[in-house]
């Protein structure tokens, strides 16, 4: 078997893929496959959804209707954010956030801790109601507010298969954005608050070449807001389309200028008919209190001669706190502190583990990226990493679930 993830940077060792087109057919894999796990959209950079055993795609299982009723939508899996907006717009509803990209599907974007940017805006796993789960130990439904629900939505896909899931939804509305550039990173650091509460929805980029720069400051407003202005900051409005990485194309990237449009055409940086971001690329993320903001981006300017070579850009976002166990979000006010770097993975896996041991202990890698932060430690930064892990020994007490990469990391 050859297959990849989108990037092409992880070949999965998995011994077959299969695609199930009945939910029947599923349950019959989780029944006898002794070691399996589920493929999402293929969005991750490391080993997380590989298996020794089956892979299982729920794409041929996507296209069920999603049906809303009253404030929440249910849901097949498989689905990509993207091909959900059709049936929402139709019902006249909308989601609170998307990440930068709508071509990833939701239970793998929900499975990892997945976020867009917003002072007042969690993750996408917060927008999660209810889900069902098809598990070794047989289906199991999880509704906001059952004992079990906070440790089984950023789950890693580790509790067995997810096969819906509900999420919260509100009426439709319109987002503007605006890029701006000139910000230092000065200006930003004086009033870091004020700069991501522009707007609802605000991204820093910086390739870190010049580590006085930000290069660029994506503001992005629920309508009804008043325009952001970020003249105390250096910043001006470009005076065209931009992509986050400087120089490249914007075609593909939704529109700016502050021209307002449907939700799902502004909150990801890119749109759904195009390729997200750069392509060949590998991803790092860290996420952190807010009040360690500073010491971090101390530390990565620090370091900038060091890994900017090897950057396409940095992105900085903020994500509001939430109490799901494995959320990178868990329990405080967060700043992701983001790298796309280029395809060379021996040079990024070598410059890691340094910026891993410059950035302040509270650090928690995002689960889809690639870092080399010790298994002690990503432990460490997760308070509910032992709930979960007795969690997950319930509900697979043959560690059916389990694959290489979770085993190193303890479970
Ligand atoms: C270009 C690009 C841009 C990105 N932008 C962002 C961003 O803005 N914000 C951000 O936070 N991340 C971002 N990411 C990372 C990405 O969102 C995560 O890696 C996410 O997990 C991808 O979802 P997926 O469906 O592709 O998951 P996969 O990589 O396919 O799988 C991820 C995990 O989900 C599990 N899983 C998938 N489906 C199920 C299911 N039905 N039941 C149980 N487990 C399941 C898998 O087993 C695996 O453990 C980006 C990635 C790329 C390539």
């Amino acid at each position: 078997m050859t297959e990849r993830n989108w990037a092409g940077t992880v070949t999965y060792r998995a011994r077959a893929l299969r695609e199930p087109t009945s939910w029947d057919e599923l349950a019959d894999l989780v029944a006898t496959e002794p070691r399996l796990r589920v493929l999402g959209s293929r969005h991750s950079f490391n080993e997380l959804a590989d298996t020794e055993g089956v892979l299982v795609s729920l794409a041929k299982l996507a296209d069920e209707p999603a049906t809303v009723a009253g404030s929440t939508v249910r849901v097949p899996a498989g689905i990509r954010y993207g091909d959900l907006v059709p049936a929402l717009t139709e019902a006249g509803v909308a989601l609170a956030n998307l990440a930068s990209l709508p071509h990833i599907a939701v239970a793998g974007a929900v499975a990892t801790g997945t976020h867009g940017s917003g002072d007042a805006i969690g993750s996408l796993a917060t927008q999660v109601s209810a889900l069902d789960l098809l598990t070794p130990s047989g289906p199991v439904r999880l509704t906001r507010g059952d004992a079990d629900f906070a440790g089984a939505v950023v789950a890693l896909g580790a509790l067995g298969v997810v096969t819906h899931v509900e999420l919260d939804v509100e009426p439709h509305y319109e987002v503007s954005q605006t890029v701006f550039e000139g910000v230092t990173w000065d200006a930003a650091l004086a009033d870091l608050d004020a700069l991501t509460g522009a707007g609802d929805s605000v991204s820093l980029f910086c390739s870190w070449d010049d580590p006085a720069r930000v290069d660029q400051v994506w503001v992005k407003s629920r309508a009804g807001r008043p325009a952001p202005d970020l003249a105390s900051f250096g910043g001006q409005p470009a005076d065209g389309p931009r992509h986050p990485v400087t120089g490249m194309d914007p075609a593909p990237c939704t529109p700016q200028g502050g021209v307002p449009g449907p939700w799902y055409d502004r909150w990801p940086h890119f749109s759904l008919d195009h390729t997200p971001s750069v392509g060949e690329e590998i991803q790092s993320e860290y996420l952190l209190p807010r009040a360690d903001a500073p010491a971090a981006l101390e530390a990565l300017q620090g370091l900038a001669e060091l890994f900017s070579p090897l950057l396409h850009v940095g992105e900085l976002r903020t994500v509001a706190p939430d109490d799901l166990w494995l959320s990178p979000a868990y329990g405080t006010p967060t700043i992701g502190l983001h790298f796309t770097w280029r395809a060379v993975p021996d040079s990024v896996g070598a410059v890691l583990p340094a910026i891993e041991a410059a950035l302040p202990d509270t650090a928690r890698p995002h689960w889809g990226k690639v870092s080399t932060l010790a298994p002690d430690a990503v432990r460490a930064r997760f308070p509910r990493w032992h709930d979960f892990a007795a969690l997950r020994a319930r509900l697979d007490p043959e560690r059916r679930f389990v694959n290489p990469h979770l085993a190193r990391l303890g479970l």
